[in-house]
């Protein structure tokens, strides 16, 4: 984009919202880059321009800082027995790759995220990761450490000070230990989670005991492993082809000092059916705090063709009035999980004053309230939306709207629900003035 060719200010509006979404993409291209410097010549007259222009800026900004995470989940797990790969069977409604994305995400000194996986999982990988601004996927290799090693090198352009290399099927890392591996970076070049055998040690051959191994020195290795960014690659690159077990492993081939922290006994890697389970009861255990919210919504009808509703355009002989798209359907269960996070409702987050959300699809309302339930490190279990109208009938649209709804929020479509309902023709709905929705979501939070 040639922005001295543009005038148009809404133009340059819409094309910034644009890199924003796309910041990833963005830094990596230089050309991009350009563009970026570019709009920073641009004297900025009018408000929303300004904010979309800090908005972008910010991110560009975030994702340039010290920190990213590297998640590798190129494996395939079959030890398991199941045709999935371990790292994208569900625990607590998601799949456990999503537990170890949002846990770093959720950290405040990780910038951003990329994930090593296997092109072939593109698929579950996408289901995943929806509505996770992550950087995109890299393809792994053959081994886990081919992975990692390609994980890095396409991290070369962002340059990070730190990477932190966690591993896709530990789906519980918390704030703690990921604070402990970046705080002994601060002294060491490397860093490593671990715990201390509590279990007599024993070296056995078929089943026959040989020895008693003293355990005193003996610790569990755990991710994520922390390292200097210029370090790790270097001596990934001279550890190529060989099939060491971890990257700690990695760098104290290369001669880097390896510091060990405190890691957490639920901070487990599944690898087994047993694993799994245990992996469901934590989740569980962890997400006991469970909300209800209630949302409720009316939009008038007015001149047009359509309305939106639950994220469907619905041909009709007239349109909703609204500040956004109108799509009260959406409206209302927005509303429903930001009352169930006590996160206020739709107006505070997104003020009918504020002229860059005149006209603006719902589904960016209700995205973000997913996200603020992610940000708390909680799920959506369910949510449930009934229509209130005499027309149009909801009910050819109905499995569209359930797609539409779960792919917004990331949930599978059985925890989704819509329903219809007439007011025989009493009231406003009844007379056909407007369109009324409400809305009901059940949260689980962490404790
Ligand atoms: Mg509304």
């Amino acid at each position: 984009m040639v922005v001295g060719d543009v005038v148009d200010p809404a133009e340059i509006e819409s094309r910034l919202l644009v890199a924003a979404d796309h910041t990833c993409r963005l830094v990596e291209d230089f050309a991009a880059e350009r563009e970026l410097i570019s709009i920073n010549w641009y004297d900025c007259r009018t408000p929303s321009l300004a904010l979309a222009r800090s908005r972008l800026w910010s991110r560009v900004a975030a994702a340039m800082s010290s920190c990213i995470a590297l998640v590798v989940a190129a494996g395939r797990g079959t030890r398991l027995g199941i045709a999935l790969p371990k790292q994208y069977l569900p625990v607590a409604g998601k799949p456990l790759l999503r537990h170890s994305l949002e846990a770093l995400m959720a950290h405040p000194a990780v910038a951003r995220v990329r994930v090593v996986y296997n092109p072939d999982d593109a698929a579950d990988y996408a289901r995943a990761s929806t509505g996770l601004d992550l950087l995109p996927p890299v393809a792994g290799g053959a081994a886990r450490q081919d992975s990692v090693r390609l994980g890095l090198e396409s991290l070369s352009a962002l340059a990070p000070e730190l990477v932190l290399i966690h591993d896709g099927a530990r789906p519980f890392v918390d704030a703690g230990t990921i604070d402990r591996v970046l705080a002994a970076l601060d002294a060491a070049p490397a860093a490593v989670p671990a715990m201390k055998l509590a279990d007599t040690v024993k070296r056995a051959d078929g089943g026959r005991v040989i020895e008693t191994v003293d355990r005193a020195q003996l610790w569990r290795a755990q991710t994520p492993q922390g390292f200097r960014y210029g370090d790790i690659l270097a001596a990934h690159r001279a550890a190529q082809g060989m099939d060491l077990p971890d990257d700690a492993a990695v760098a104290e081939r290369a001669g880097l000092a390896v510091r060990m922290v405190a890691g957490s006994e639920d901070n487990i890697k599944v690898t087994t059916a047993e694993d799994l389970a245990r992996a469901e009861r934590l989740a569980a255990a962890r997400l006991g705090d469970v909300r209800t919210g209630l949302g409720f919504d009316v939009h008038a009808f007015g001149p047009g063709d359509h309305v939106w509703l639950c994220g469907i355009k619905v041909v009709h002989g007239r349109g909703l009035v609204g500040h956004s798209d109108a799509d009260c359907g959406l409206h209302a269960l927005t509303d429903a999980i930001l009352g169930a996070l006590g996160a206020g409702d739709i107006g505070v987050h997104f003020p009918p004053s504020d002229p860059q959300w005149r006209g603006a699809p719902s589904h960016r309302f209700l995205r973000h309230a997913a996200e603020l339930v992610a940000q708390a490190g909680g799920l959506i279990a369910h949510v449930d939306v009934t229509l209130i109208c005499e027309s149009p009938k909801i009910g050819p649209h109905r499995a569209a709207m359930v797609a539409r709804i779960a792919e917004i929020l990331g949930l599978d479509p059985k925890r989704v629900s819509i329903k219809a309902t007439t007011t025989e023709r009493l009231g406003f709905t009844g007379r056909g003035e407007g369109i009324a929705a409400q809305a009901v979501a059940t949260l689980r939070l962490p404790l």
